[in-house]
């Protein structure tokens, strides 16, 4: 706190990243990062631009890699937003939907990112509780609103909601619907086929996950013309060039490579099932997970514990100390190597206490 700082910085409460820590090498399972690399045409095409073109600024409008994702979802260049991961699209859109003067509606177990938004942005918000199951009630949100956001797979929980469900909360608020979903290649339908239908949604997605590049930081949103114009009145009145040429380069490379894509989505998508077989027999309980993450807890140890002494294993792992999920693990679907590792050391754990 200092004399300088304003009202509005003294009231935030930050976003709290997964723990990076620095001081040995871990198995990784606590941020949801994808385990393989990315494809060697990525590699290849950011070589070739630093020789030749990093002395330029960028394409401020992300032309290209525009055009090449309208072209994957079938939908106009003029439907597509790129941003500084998905984060940054979703901080543009939080200033340009949902400044009302009702409230934004989200789960109560969801993307903890979004109330600091809602924080940064002064906006009012009502969390929706999640049934007992931690799946999403739809006819909960059937309430006066200021927009609706939930991620699809919702994260923590992993659980898919079905795009018919979708389609009931589109026509029953009169607001933005953002669809969040930074999940959706491990098992899920895009909501991107109903963009063309319901003027009022937003579908978010990035390339931190499925494509391997959270280095890279590059997101996108699509949606109906007059939203995208929106979101560029916003990017353009606060950073012209947030998309490096190395990651509009490298995201129309990992674009241009779906075998790859496709086949790092199988093997995590074949890891998780046999995880959550795993899991299972040790007597963890596992939400259904349509992401590449899973949350589960256990029918006697306490998360926290396990948490702690995984870490001082060398795993990590997530742990939530919050309402309704602070007896609960979420796990990153890692290499088969990393996932038994996991294992060796959950058993042993387990066995110990
Ligand atoms: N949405 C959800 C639900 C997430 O879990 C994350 C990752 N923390 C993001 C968005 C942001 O991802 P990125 O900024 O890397 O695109």
């Amino acid at each position: 706190m200092s004399q300088y700082w304003t009202d509005l910085v003294n009231s935030l409460d930050p976003y709290t990243p997964g723990e990076q820590p620095q001081d040995q090498q871990y198995i990784k399972l606590n941020t949801n990062e994808n385990p393989y690399p990315p494809s060697p045409k990525v590699i290849e095409a950011i070589d070739n631009y630093v020789k030749e073109r990093l002395r330029l600024y960028p394409d401020p409008e992300s032309t290209e890699l525009r055009r090449v994702l309208a072209d994957r979802f079938c939908v106009g260049i003029d439907e597509v937003f790129i941003g500084n991961g998905s984060d940054e699209v979703l901080a543009h859109a939080f200033q340009a939907f949902f400044q009302r003067d009702k409230p934004l509606l989200f789960p109560d177990i969801s993307y903890s990112f979004y109330p600091v938004y809602c924080g940064l942005y002064r906006i009012d918000y009502q969390t929706i509780p999640l049934r007992e199951d931690f799946s999403i009630a739809v006819e909960d949100y059937a309430i006066d609103n200021g927009g609706i956001i939930l991620p699809n797979p919702n994260a923590p929980t992993s659980r898919l909601l079905e795009l018919d469900r979708i389609e009931t909360l589109c026509r029953n608020c009169a607001g933005v619907v953002i669809i969040d979903e930074a999940y959706i290649d491990f098992g899920g339908e895009s909501a991107i086929s109903l963009t063309s239908r319901y003027d009022n949604l937003l579908v978010i997605q990035t390339f931190s996950k499925s494509r391997s590049l959270a280095g890279l930081r590059v997101g996108y949103a699509i949606g109906q013309p007059p939203l995208i114009e929106a979101l560029n009145r916003i990017k353009n009145s606060f950073n012209s060039y947030p998309i490096d040429s190395l990651a509009q380069t490298a995201a129309i490379a990992s674009l241009g490579d779906n075998d790859h894509f496709e086949d790092s989505c199988r093997r995590i998508i074949e890891t998780r099932q046999w995880m959550v077989e795993e899991l299972g027999g040790l007597g963890f309980e596992v939400l259904p997970s349509a992401a590449n993450f899973v949350l589960a807890r256990h029918a006697t140890e306490r998360a926290q514990d396990l948490y702690s002494r995984l870490k001082d294993n060398g795993v990590l792992v997530r742990y939530f100390n919050k309402p309704r999920i602070d007896n609960y693990l979420r796990i990153t679907v890692g290499t088969d190597g990393e996932v038994e590792n996991l294992m060796q050391n959950l058993r042993a754990l387990i066995a110990d206490s």
